[in-house]
């Protein structure tokens, strides 16, 4: 089967001097749970990857202190420790991992095409996207100032350390609705900031939240800041905001979760890569294929739903299987 196609690199690359151009079989873009494991089974079948680390090496959970549910951890780990494991792992078997960040690329012929920090071309034969998504924060100064100290945006991962207490969520969409379930398992009450008067979350999902007791919808809220010592211990809103009702809440509460939706980092691929309408890249159901032969998509820049490092890493592994398939096919 045909691998190259001839091509004009000078055109197709204006910017990019004809001796920054490499030629590999598997590039895998990114450095999470989901890019360092399929590094790991990259190298362990000899496929020889080349990893592109992006600017947040070791991905999401980098920023976080304790992993708690990651299997194989049995007295929990920080994130940053466990991501250093994960690529001491990937390096053991040979993976070449590199400081770059992905700023363009080309699917339109084979090999594919990733441009590397504006200024190097890498040929790939097989590429494994794995660029995670990115939360939505609001904006607000507090959020930096109590990140890890009360403020999230994971109730999955983080709903744990607050059993028993008061949190608030903000959002109005499915994973708001979601999320406030999830914590009113865990906490004594939880708070759903709401900016509307309406939800837009699912009709189904909407009959959940207005049916646990727990749970409170503060209608026509929006947040304005979060106060506390050492950590969050309350939020203040604004009521009902440019009415003759505004009014000013003060809230006492030990977390804050956000949860105003996701951003997948996806923009450089769409115009090769079907995605959804948020930008979450499509795949086959049960595979990592996209719709470009070839290239691949795992962990949470594919996965709208569960967005966990160990389903992260399970995709990863994908992958690397229907990486190493599809070049087998290739010989
Ligand atoms: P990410 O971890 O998001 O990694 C994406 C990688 O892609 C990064 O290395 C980034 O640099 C790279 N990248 C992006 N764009 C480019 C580009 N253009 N070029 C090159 N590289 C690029 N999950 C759990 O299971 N347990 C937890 O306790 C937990 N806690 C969390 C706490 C916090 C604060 C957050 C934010 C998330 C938490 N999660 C947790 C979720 C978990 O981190 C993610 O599900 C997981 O990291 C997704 O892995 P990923 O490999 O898909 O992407
Ligand atoms: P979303 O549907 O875009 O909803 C975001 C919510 O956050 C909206 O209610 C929005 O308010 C609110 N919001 C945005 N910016 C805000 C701000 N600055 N201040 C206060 N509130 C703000 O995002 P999502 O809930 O993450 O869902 C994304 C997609 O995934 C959707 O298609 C959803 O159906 C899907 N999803 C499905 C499930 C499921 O089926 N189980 C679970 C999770 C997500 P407004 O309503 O006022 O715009």
């Amino acid at each position: 089967m045909e691998i190259f196609k001839p091509m004009n690199l000078q055109k197709e690359s204006q910017n990019i001097n004809i001796e920054n151009v490499e030629k590999v079989g598997c590039l895998i873009i990114g450095s999470g749970p989901a890019g360092y494991t399929a590094a790991i089974y990259a190298s362990r079948a000899n496929l020889n990857p080349v990893l592109y680390t992006g600017l947040q090496m070791g991905g999401q959970l980098t920023t976080t202190t304790d992993v708690e549910n990651y299997p194989g951890y049995p007295g929990g780990v920080t994130g940053p420790e466990m991501m250093e494991d994960f690529k001491k792992q990937a390096e053991r078997f040979g993976a070449d991992i590199r400081f770059g960040i992905a700023t363009a690329a080309d699917f339109s012929g084979r090999p594919h095409k990733v441009t590397i920090d504006d200024n190097k071309l890498i040929l790939a034969d097989a590429v494994i996207i794995a660029t995670g998504a990115t939360a939505k924060y609001l904006g607000i100064e507090a959020e930096k100032k109590y990140a890890g100290m009360g403020v999230s945006a994971c109730a999955t991962c983080d709903g744990f350390f607050y059993r028993g207490k008061d949190v608030a969520v903000v959002g109005g969409g499915d994973t708001a609705a979601e999320e406030a379930t999830y914590l009113s398992g865990l906490c004594r009450k939880v708070f759903l900031i709401v900016r509307r008067n309406v939800l837009r979350a699912s009709k189904a999902m909407q009959q959940k939240v207005l049916n646990t007791p727990n749970i409170e919808i503060l209608w026509e809220h929006q947040v304005l800041d979060l106060f506390g010592e050492n950590g969050v211990e309350g939020v203040t809103l604004v009521k009902k905001k440019g009415t003759p009702q505004e009014d000013i809440v003060k809230l006492k509460i030990d977390g804050f979760f956000l949860a105003i939706g996701h951003t997948p980092n996806s923009d450089i691929f769409k115009n090769y890569i079907e995605t959804d309408p948020v930008g979450y890249i499509k795949t086959v159901p049960g595979t990592s294929k996209t719709n470009v032969p070839g290239v691949f998509a795992a962990g949470d820049v594919q996965d709208p739903h569960y967005r966990q490092a160990v389903t992260a890493a399970g995709s990863g592994c994908q992958a690397a299987i229907d990486a190493e398939r599809y070049l087998s096919g290739l010989k």
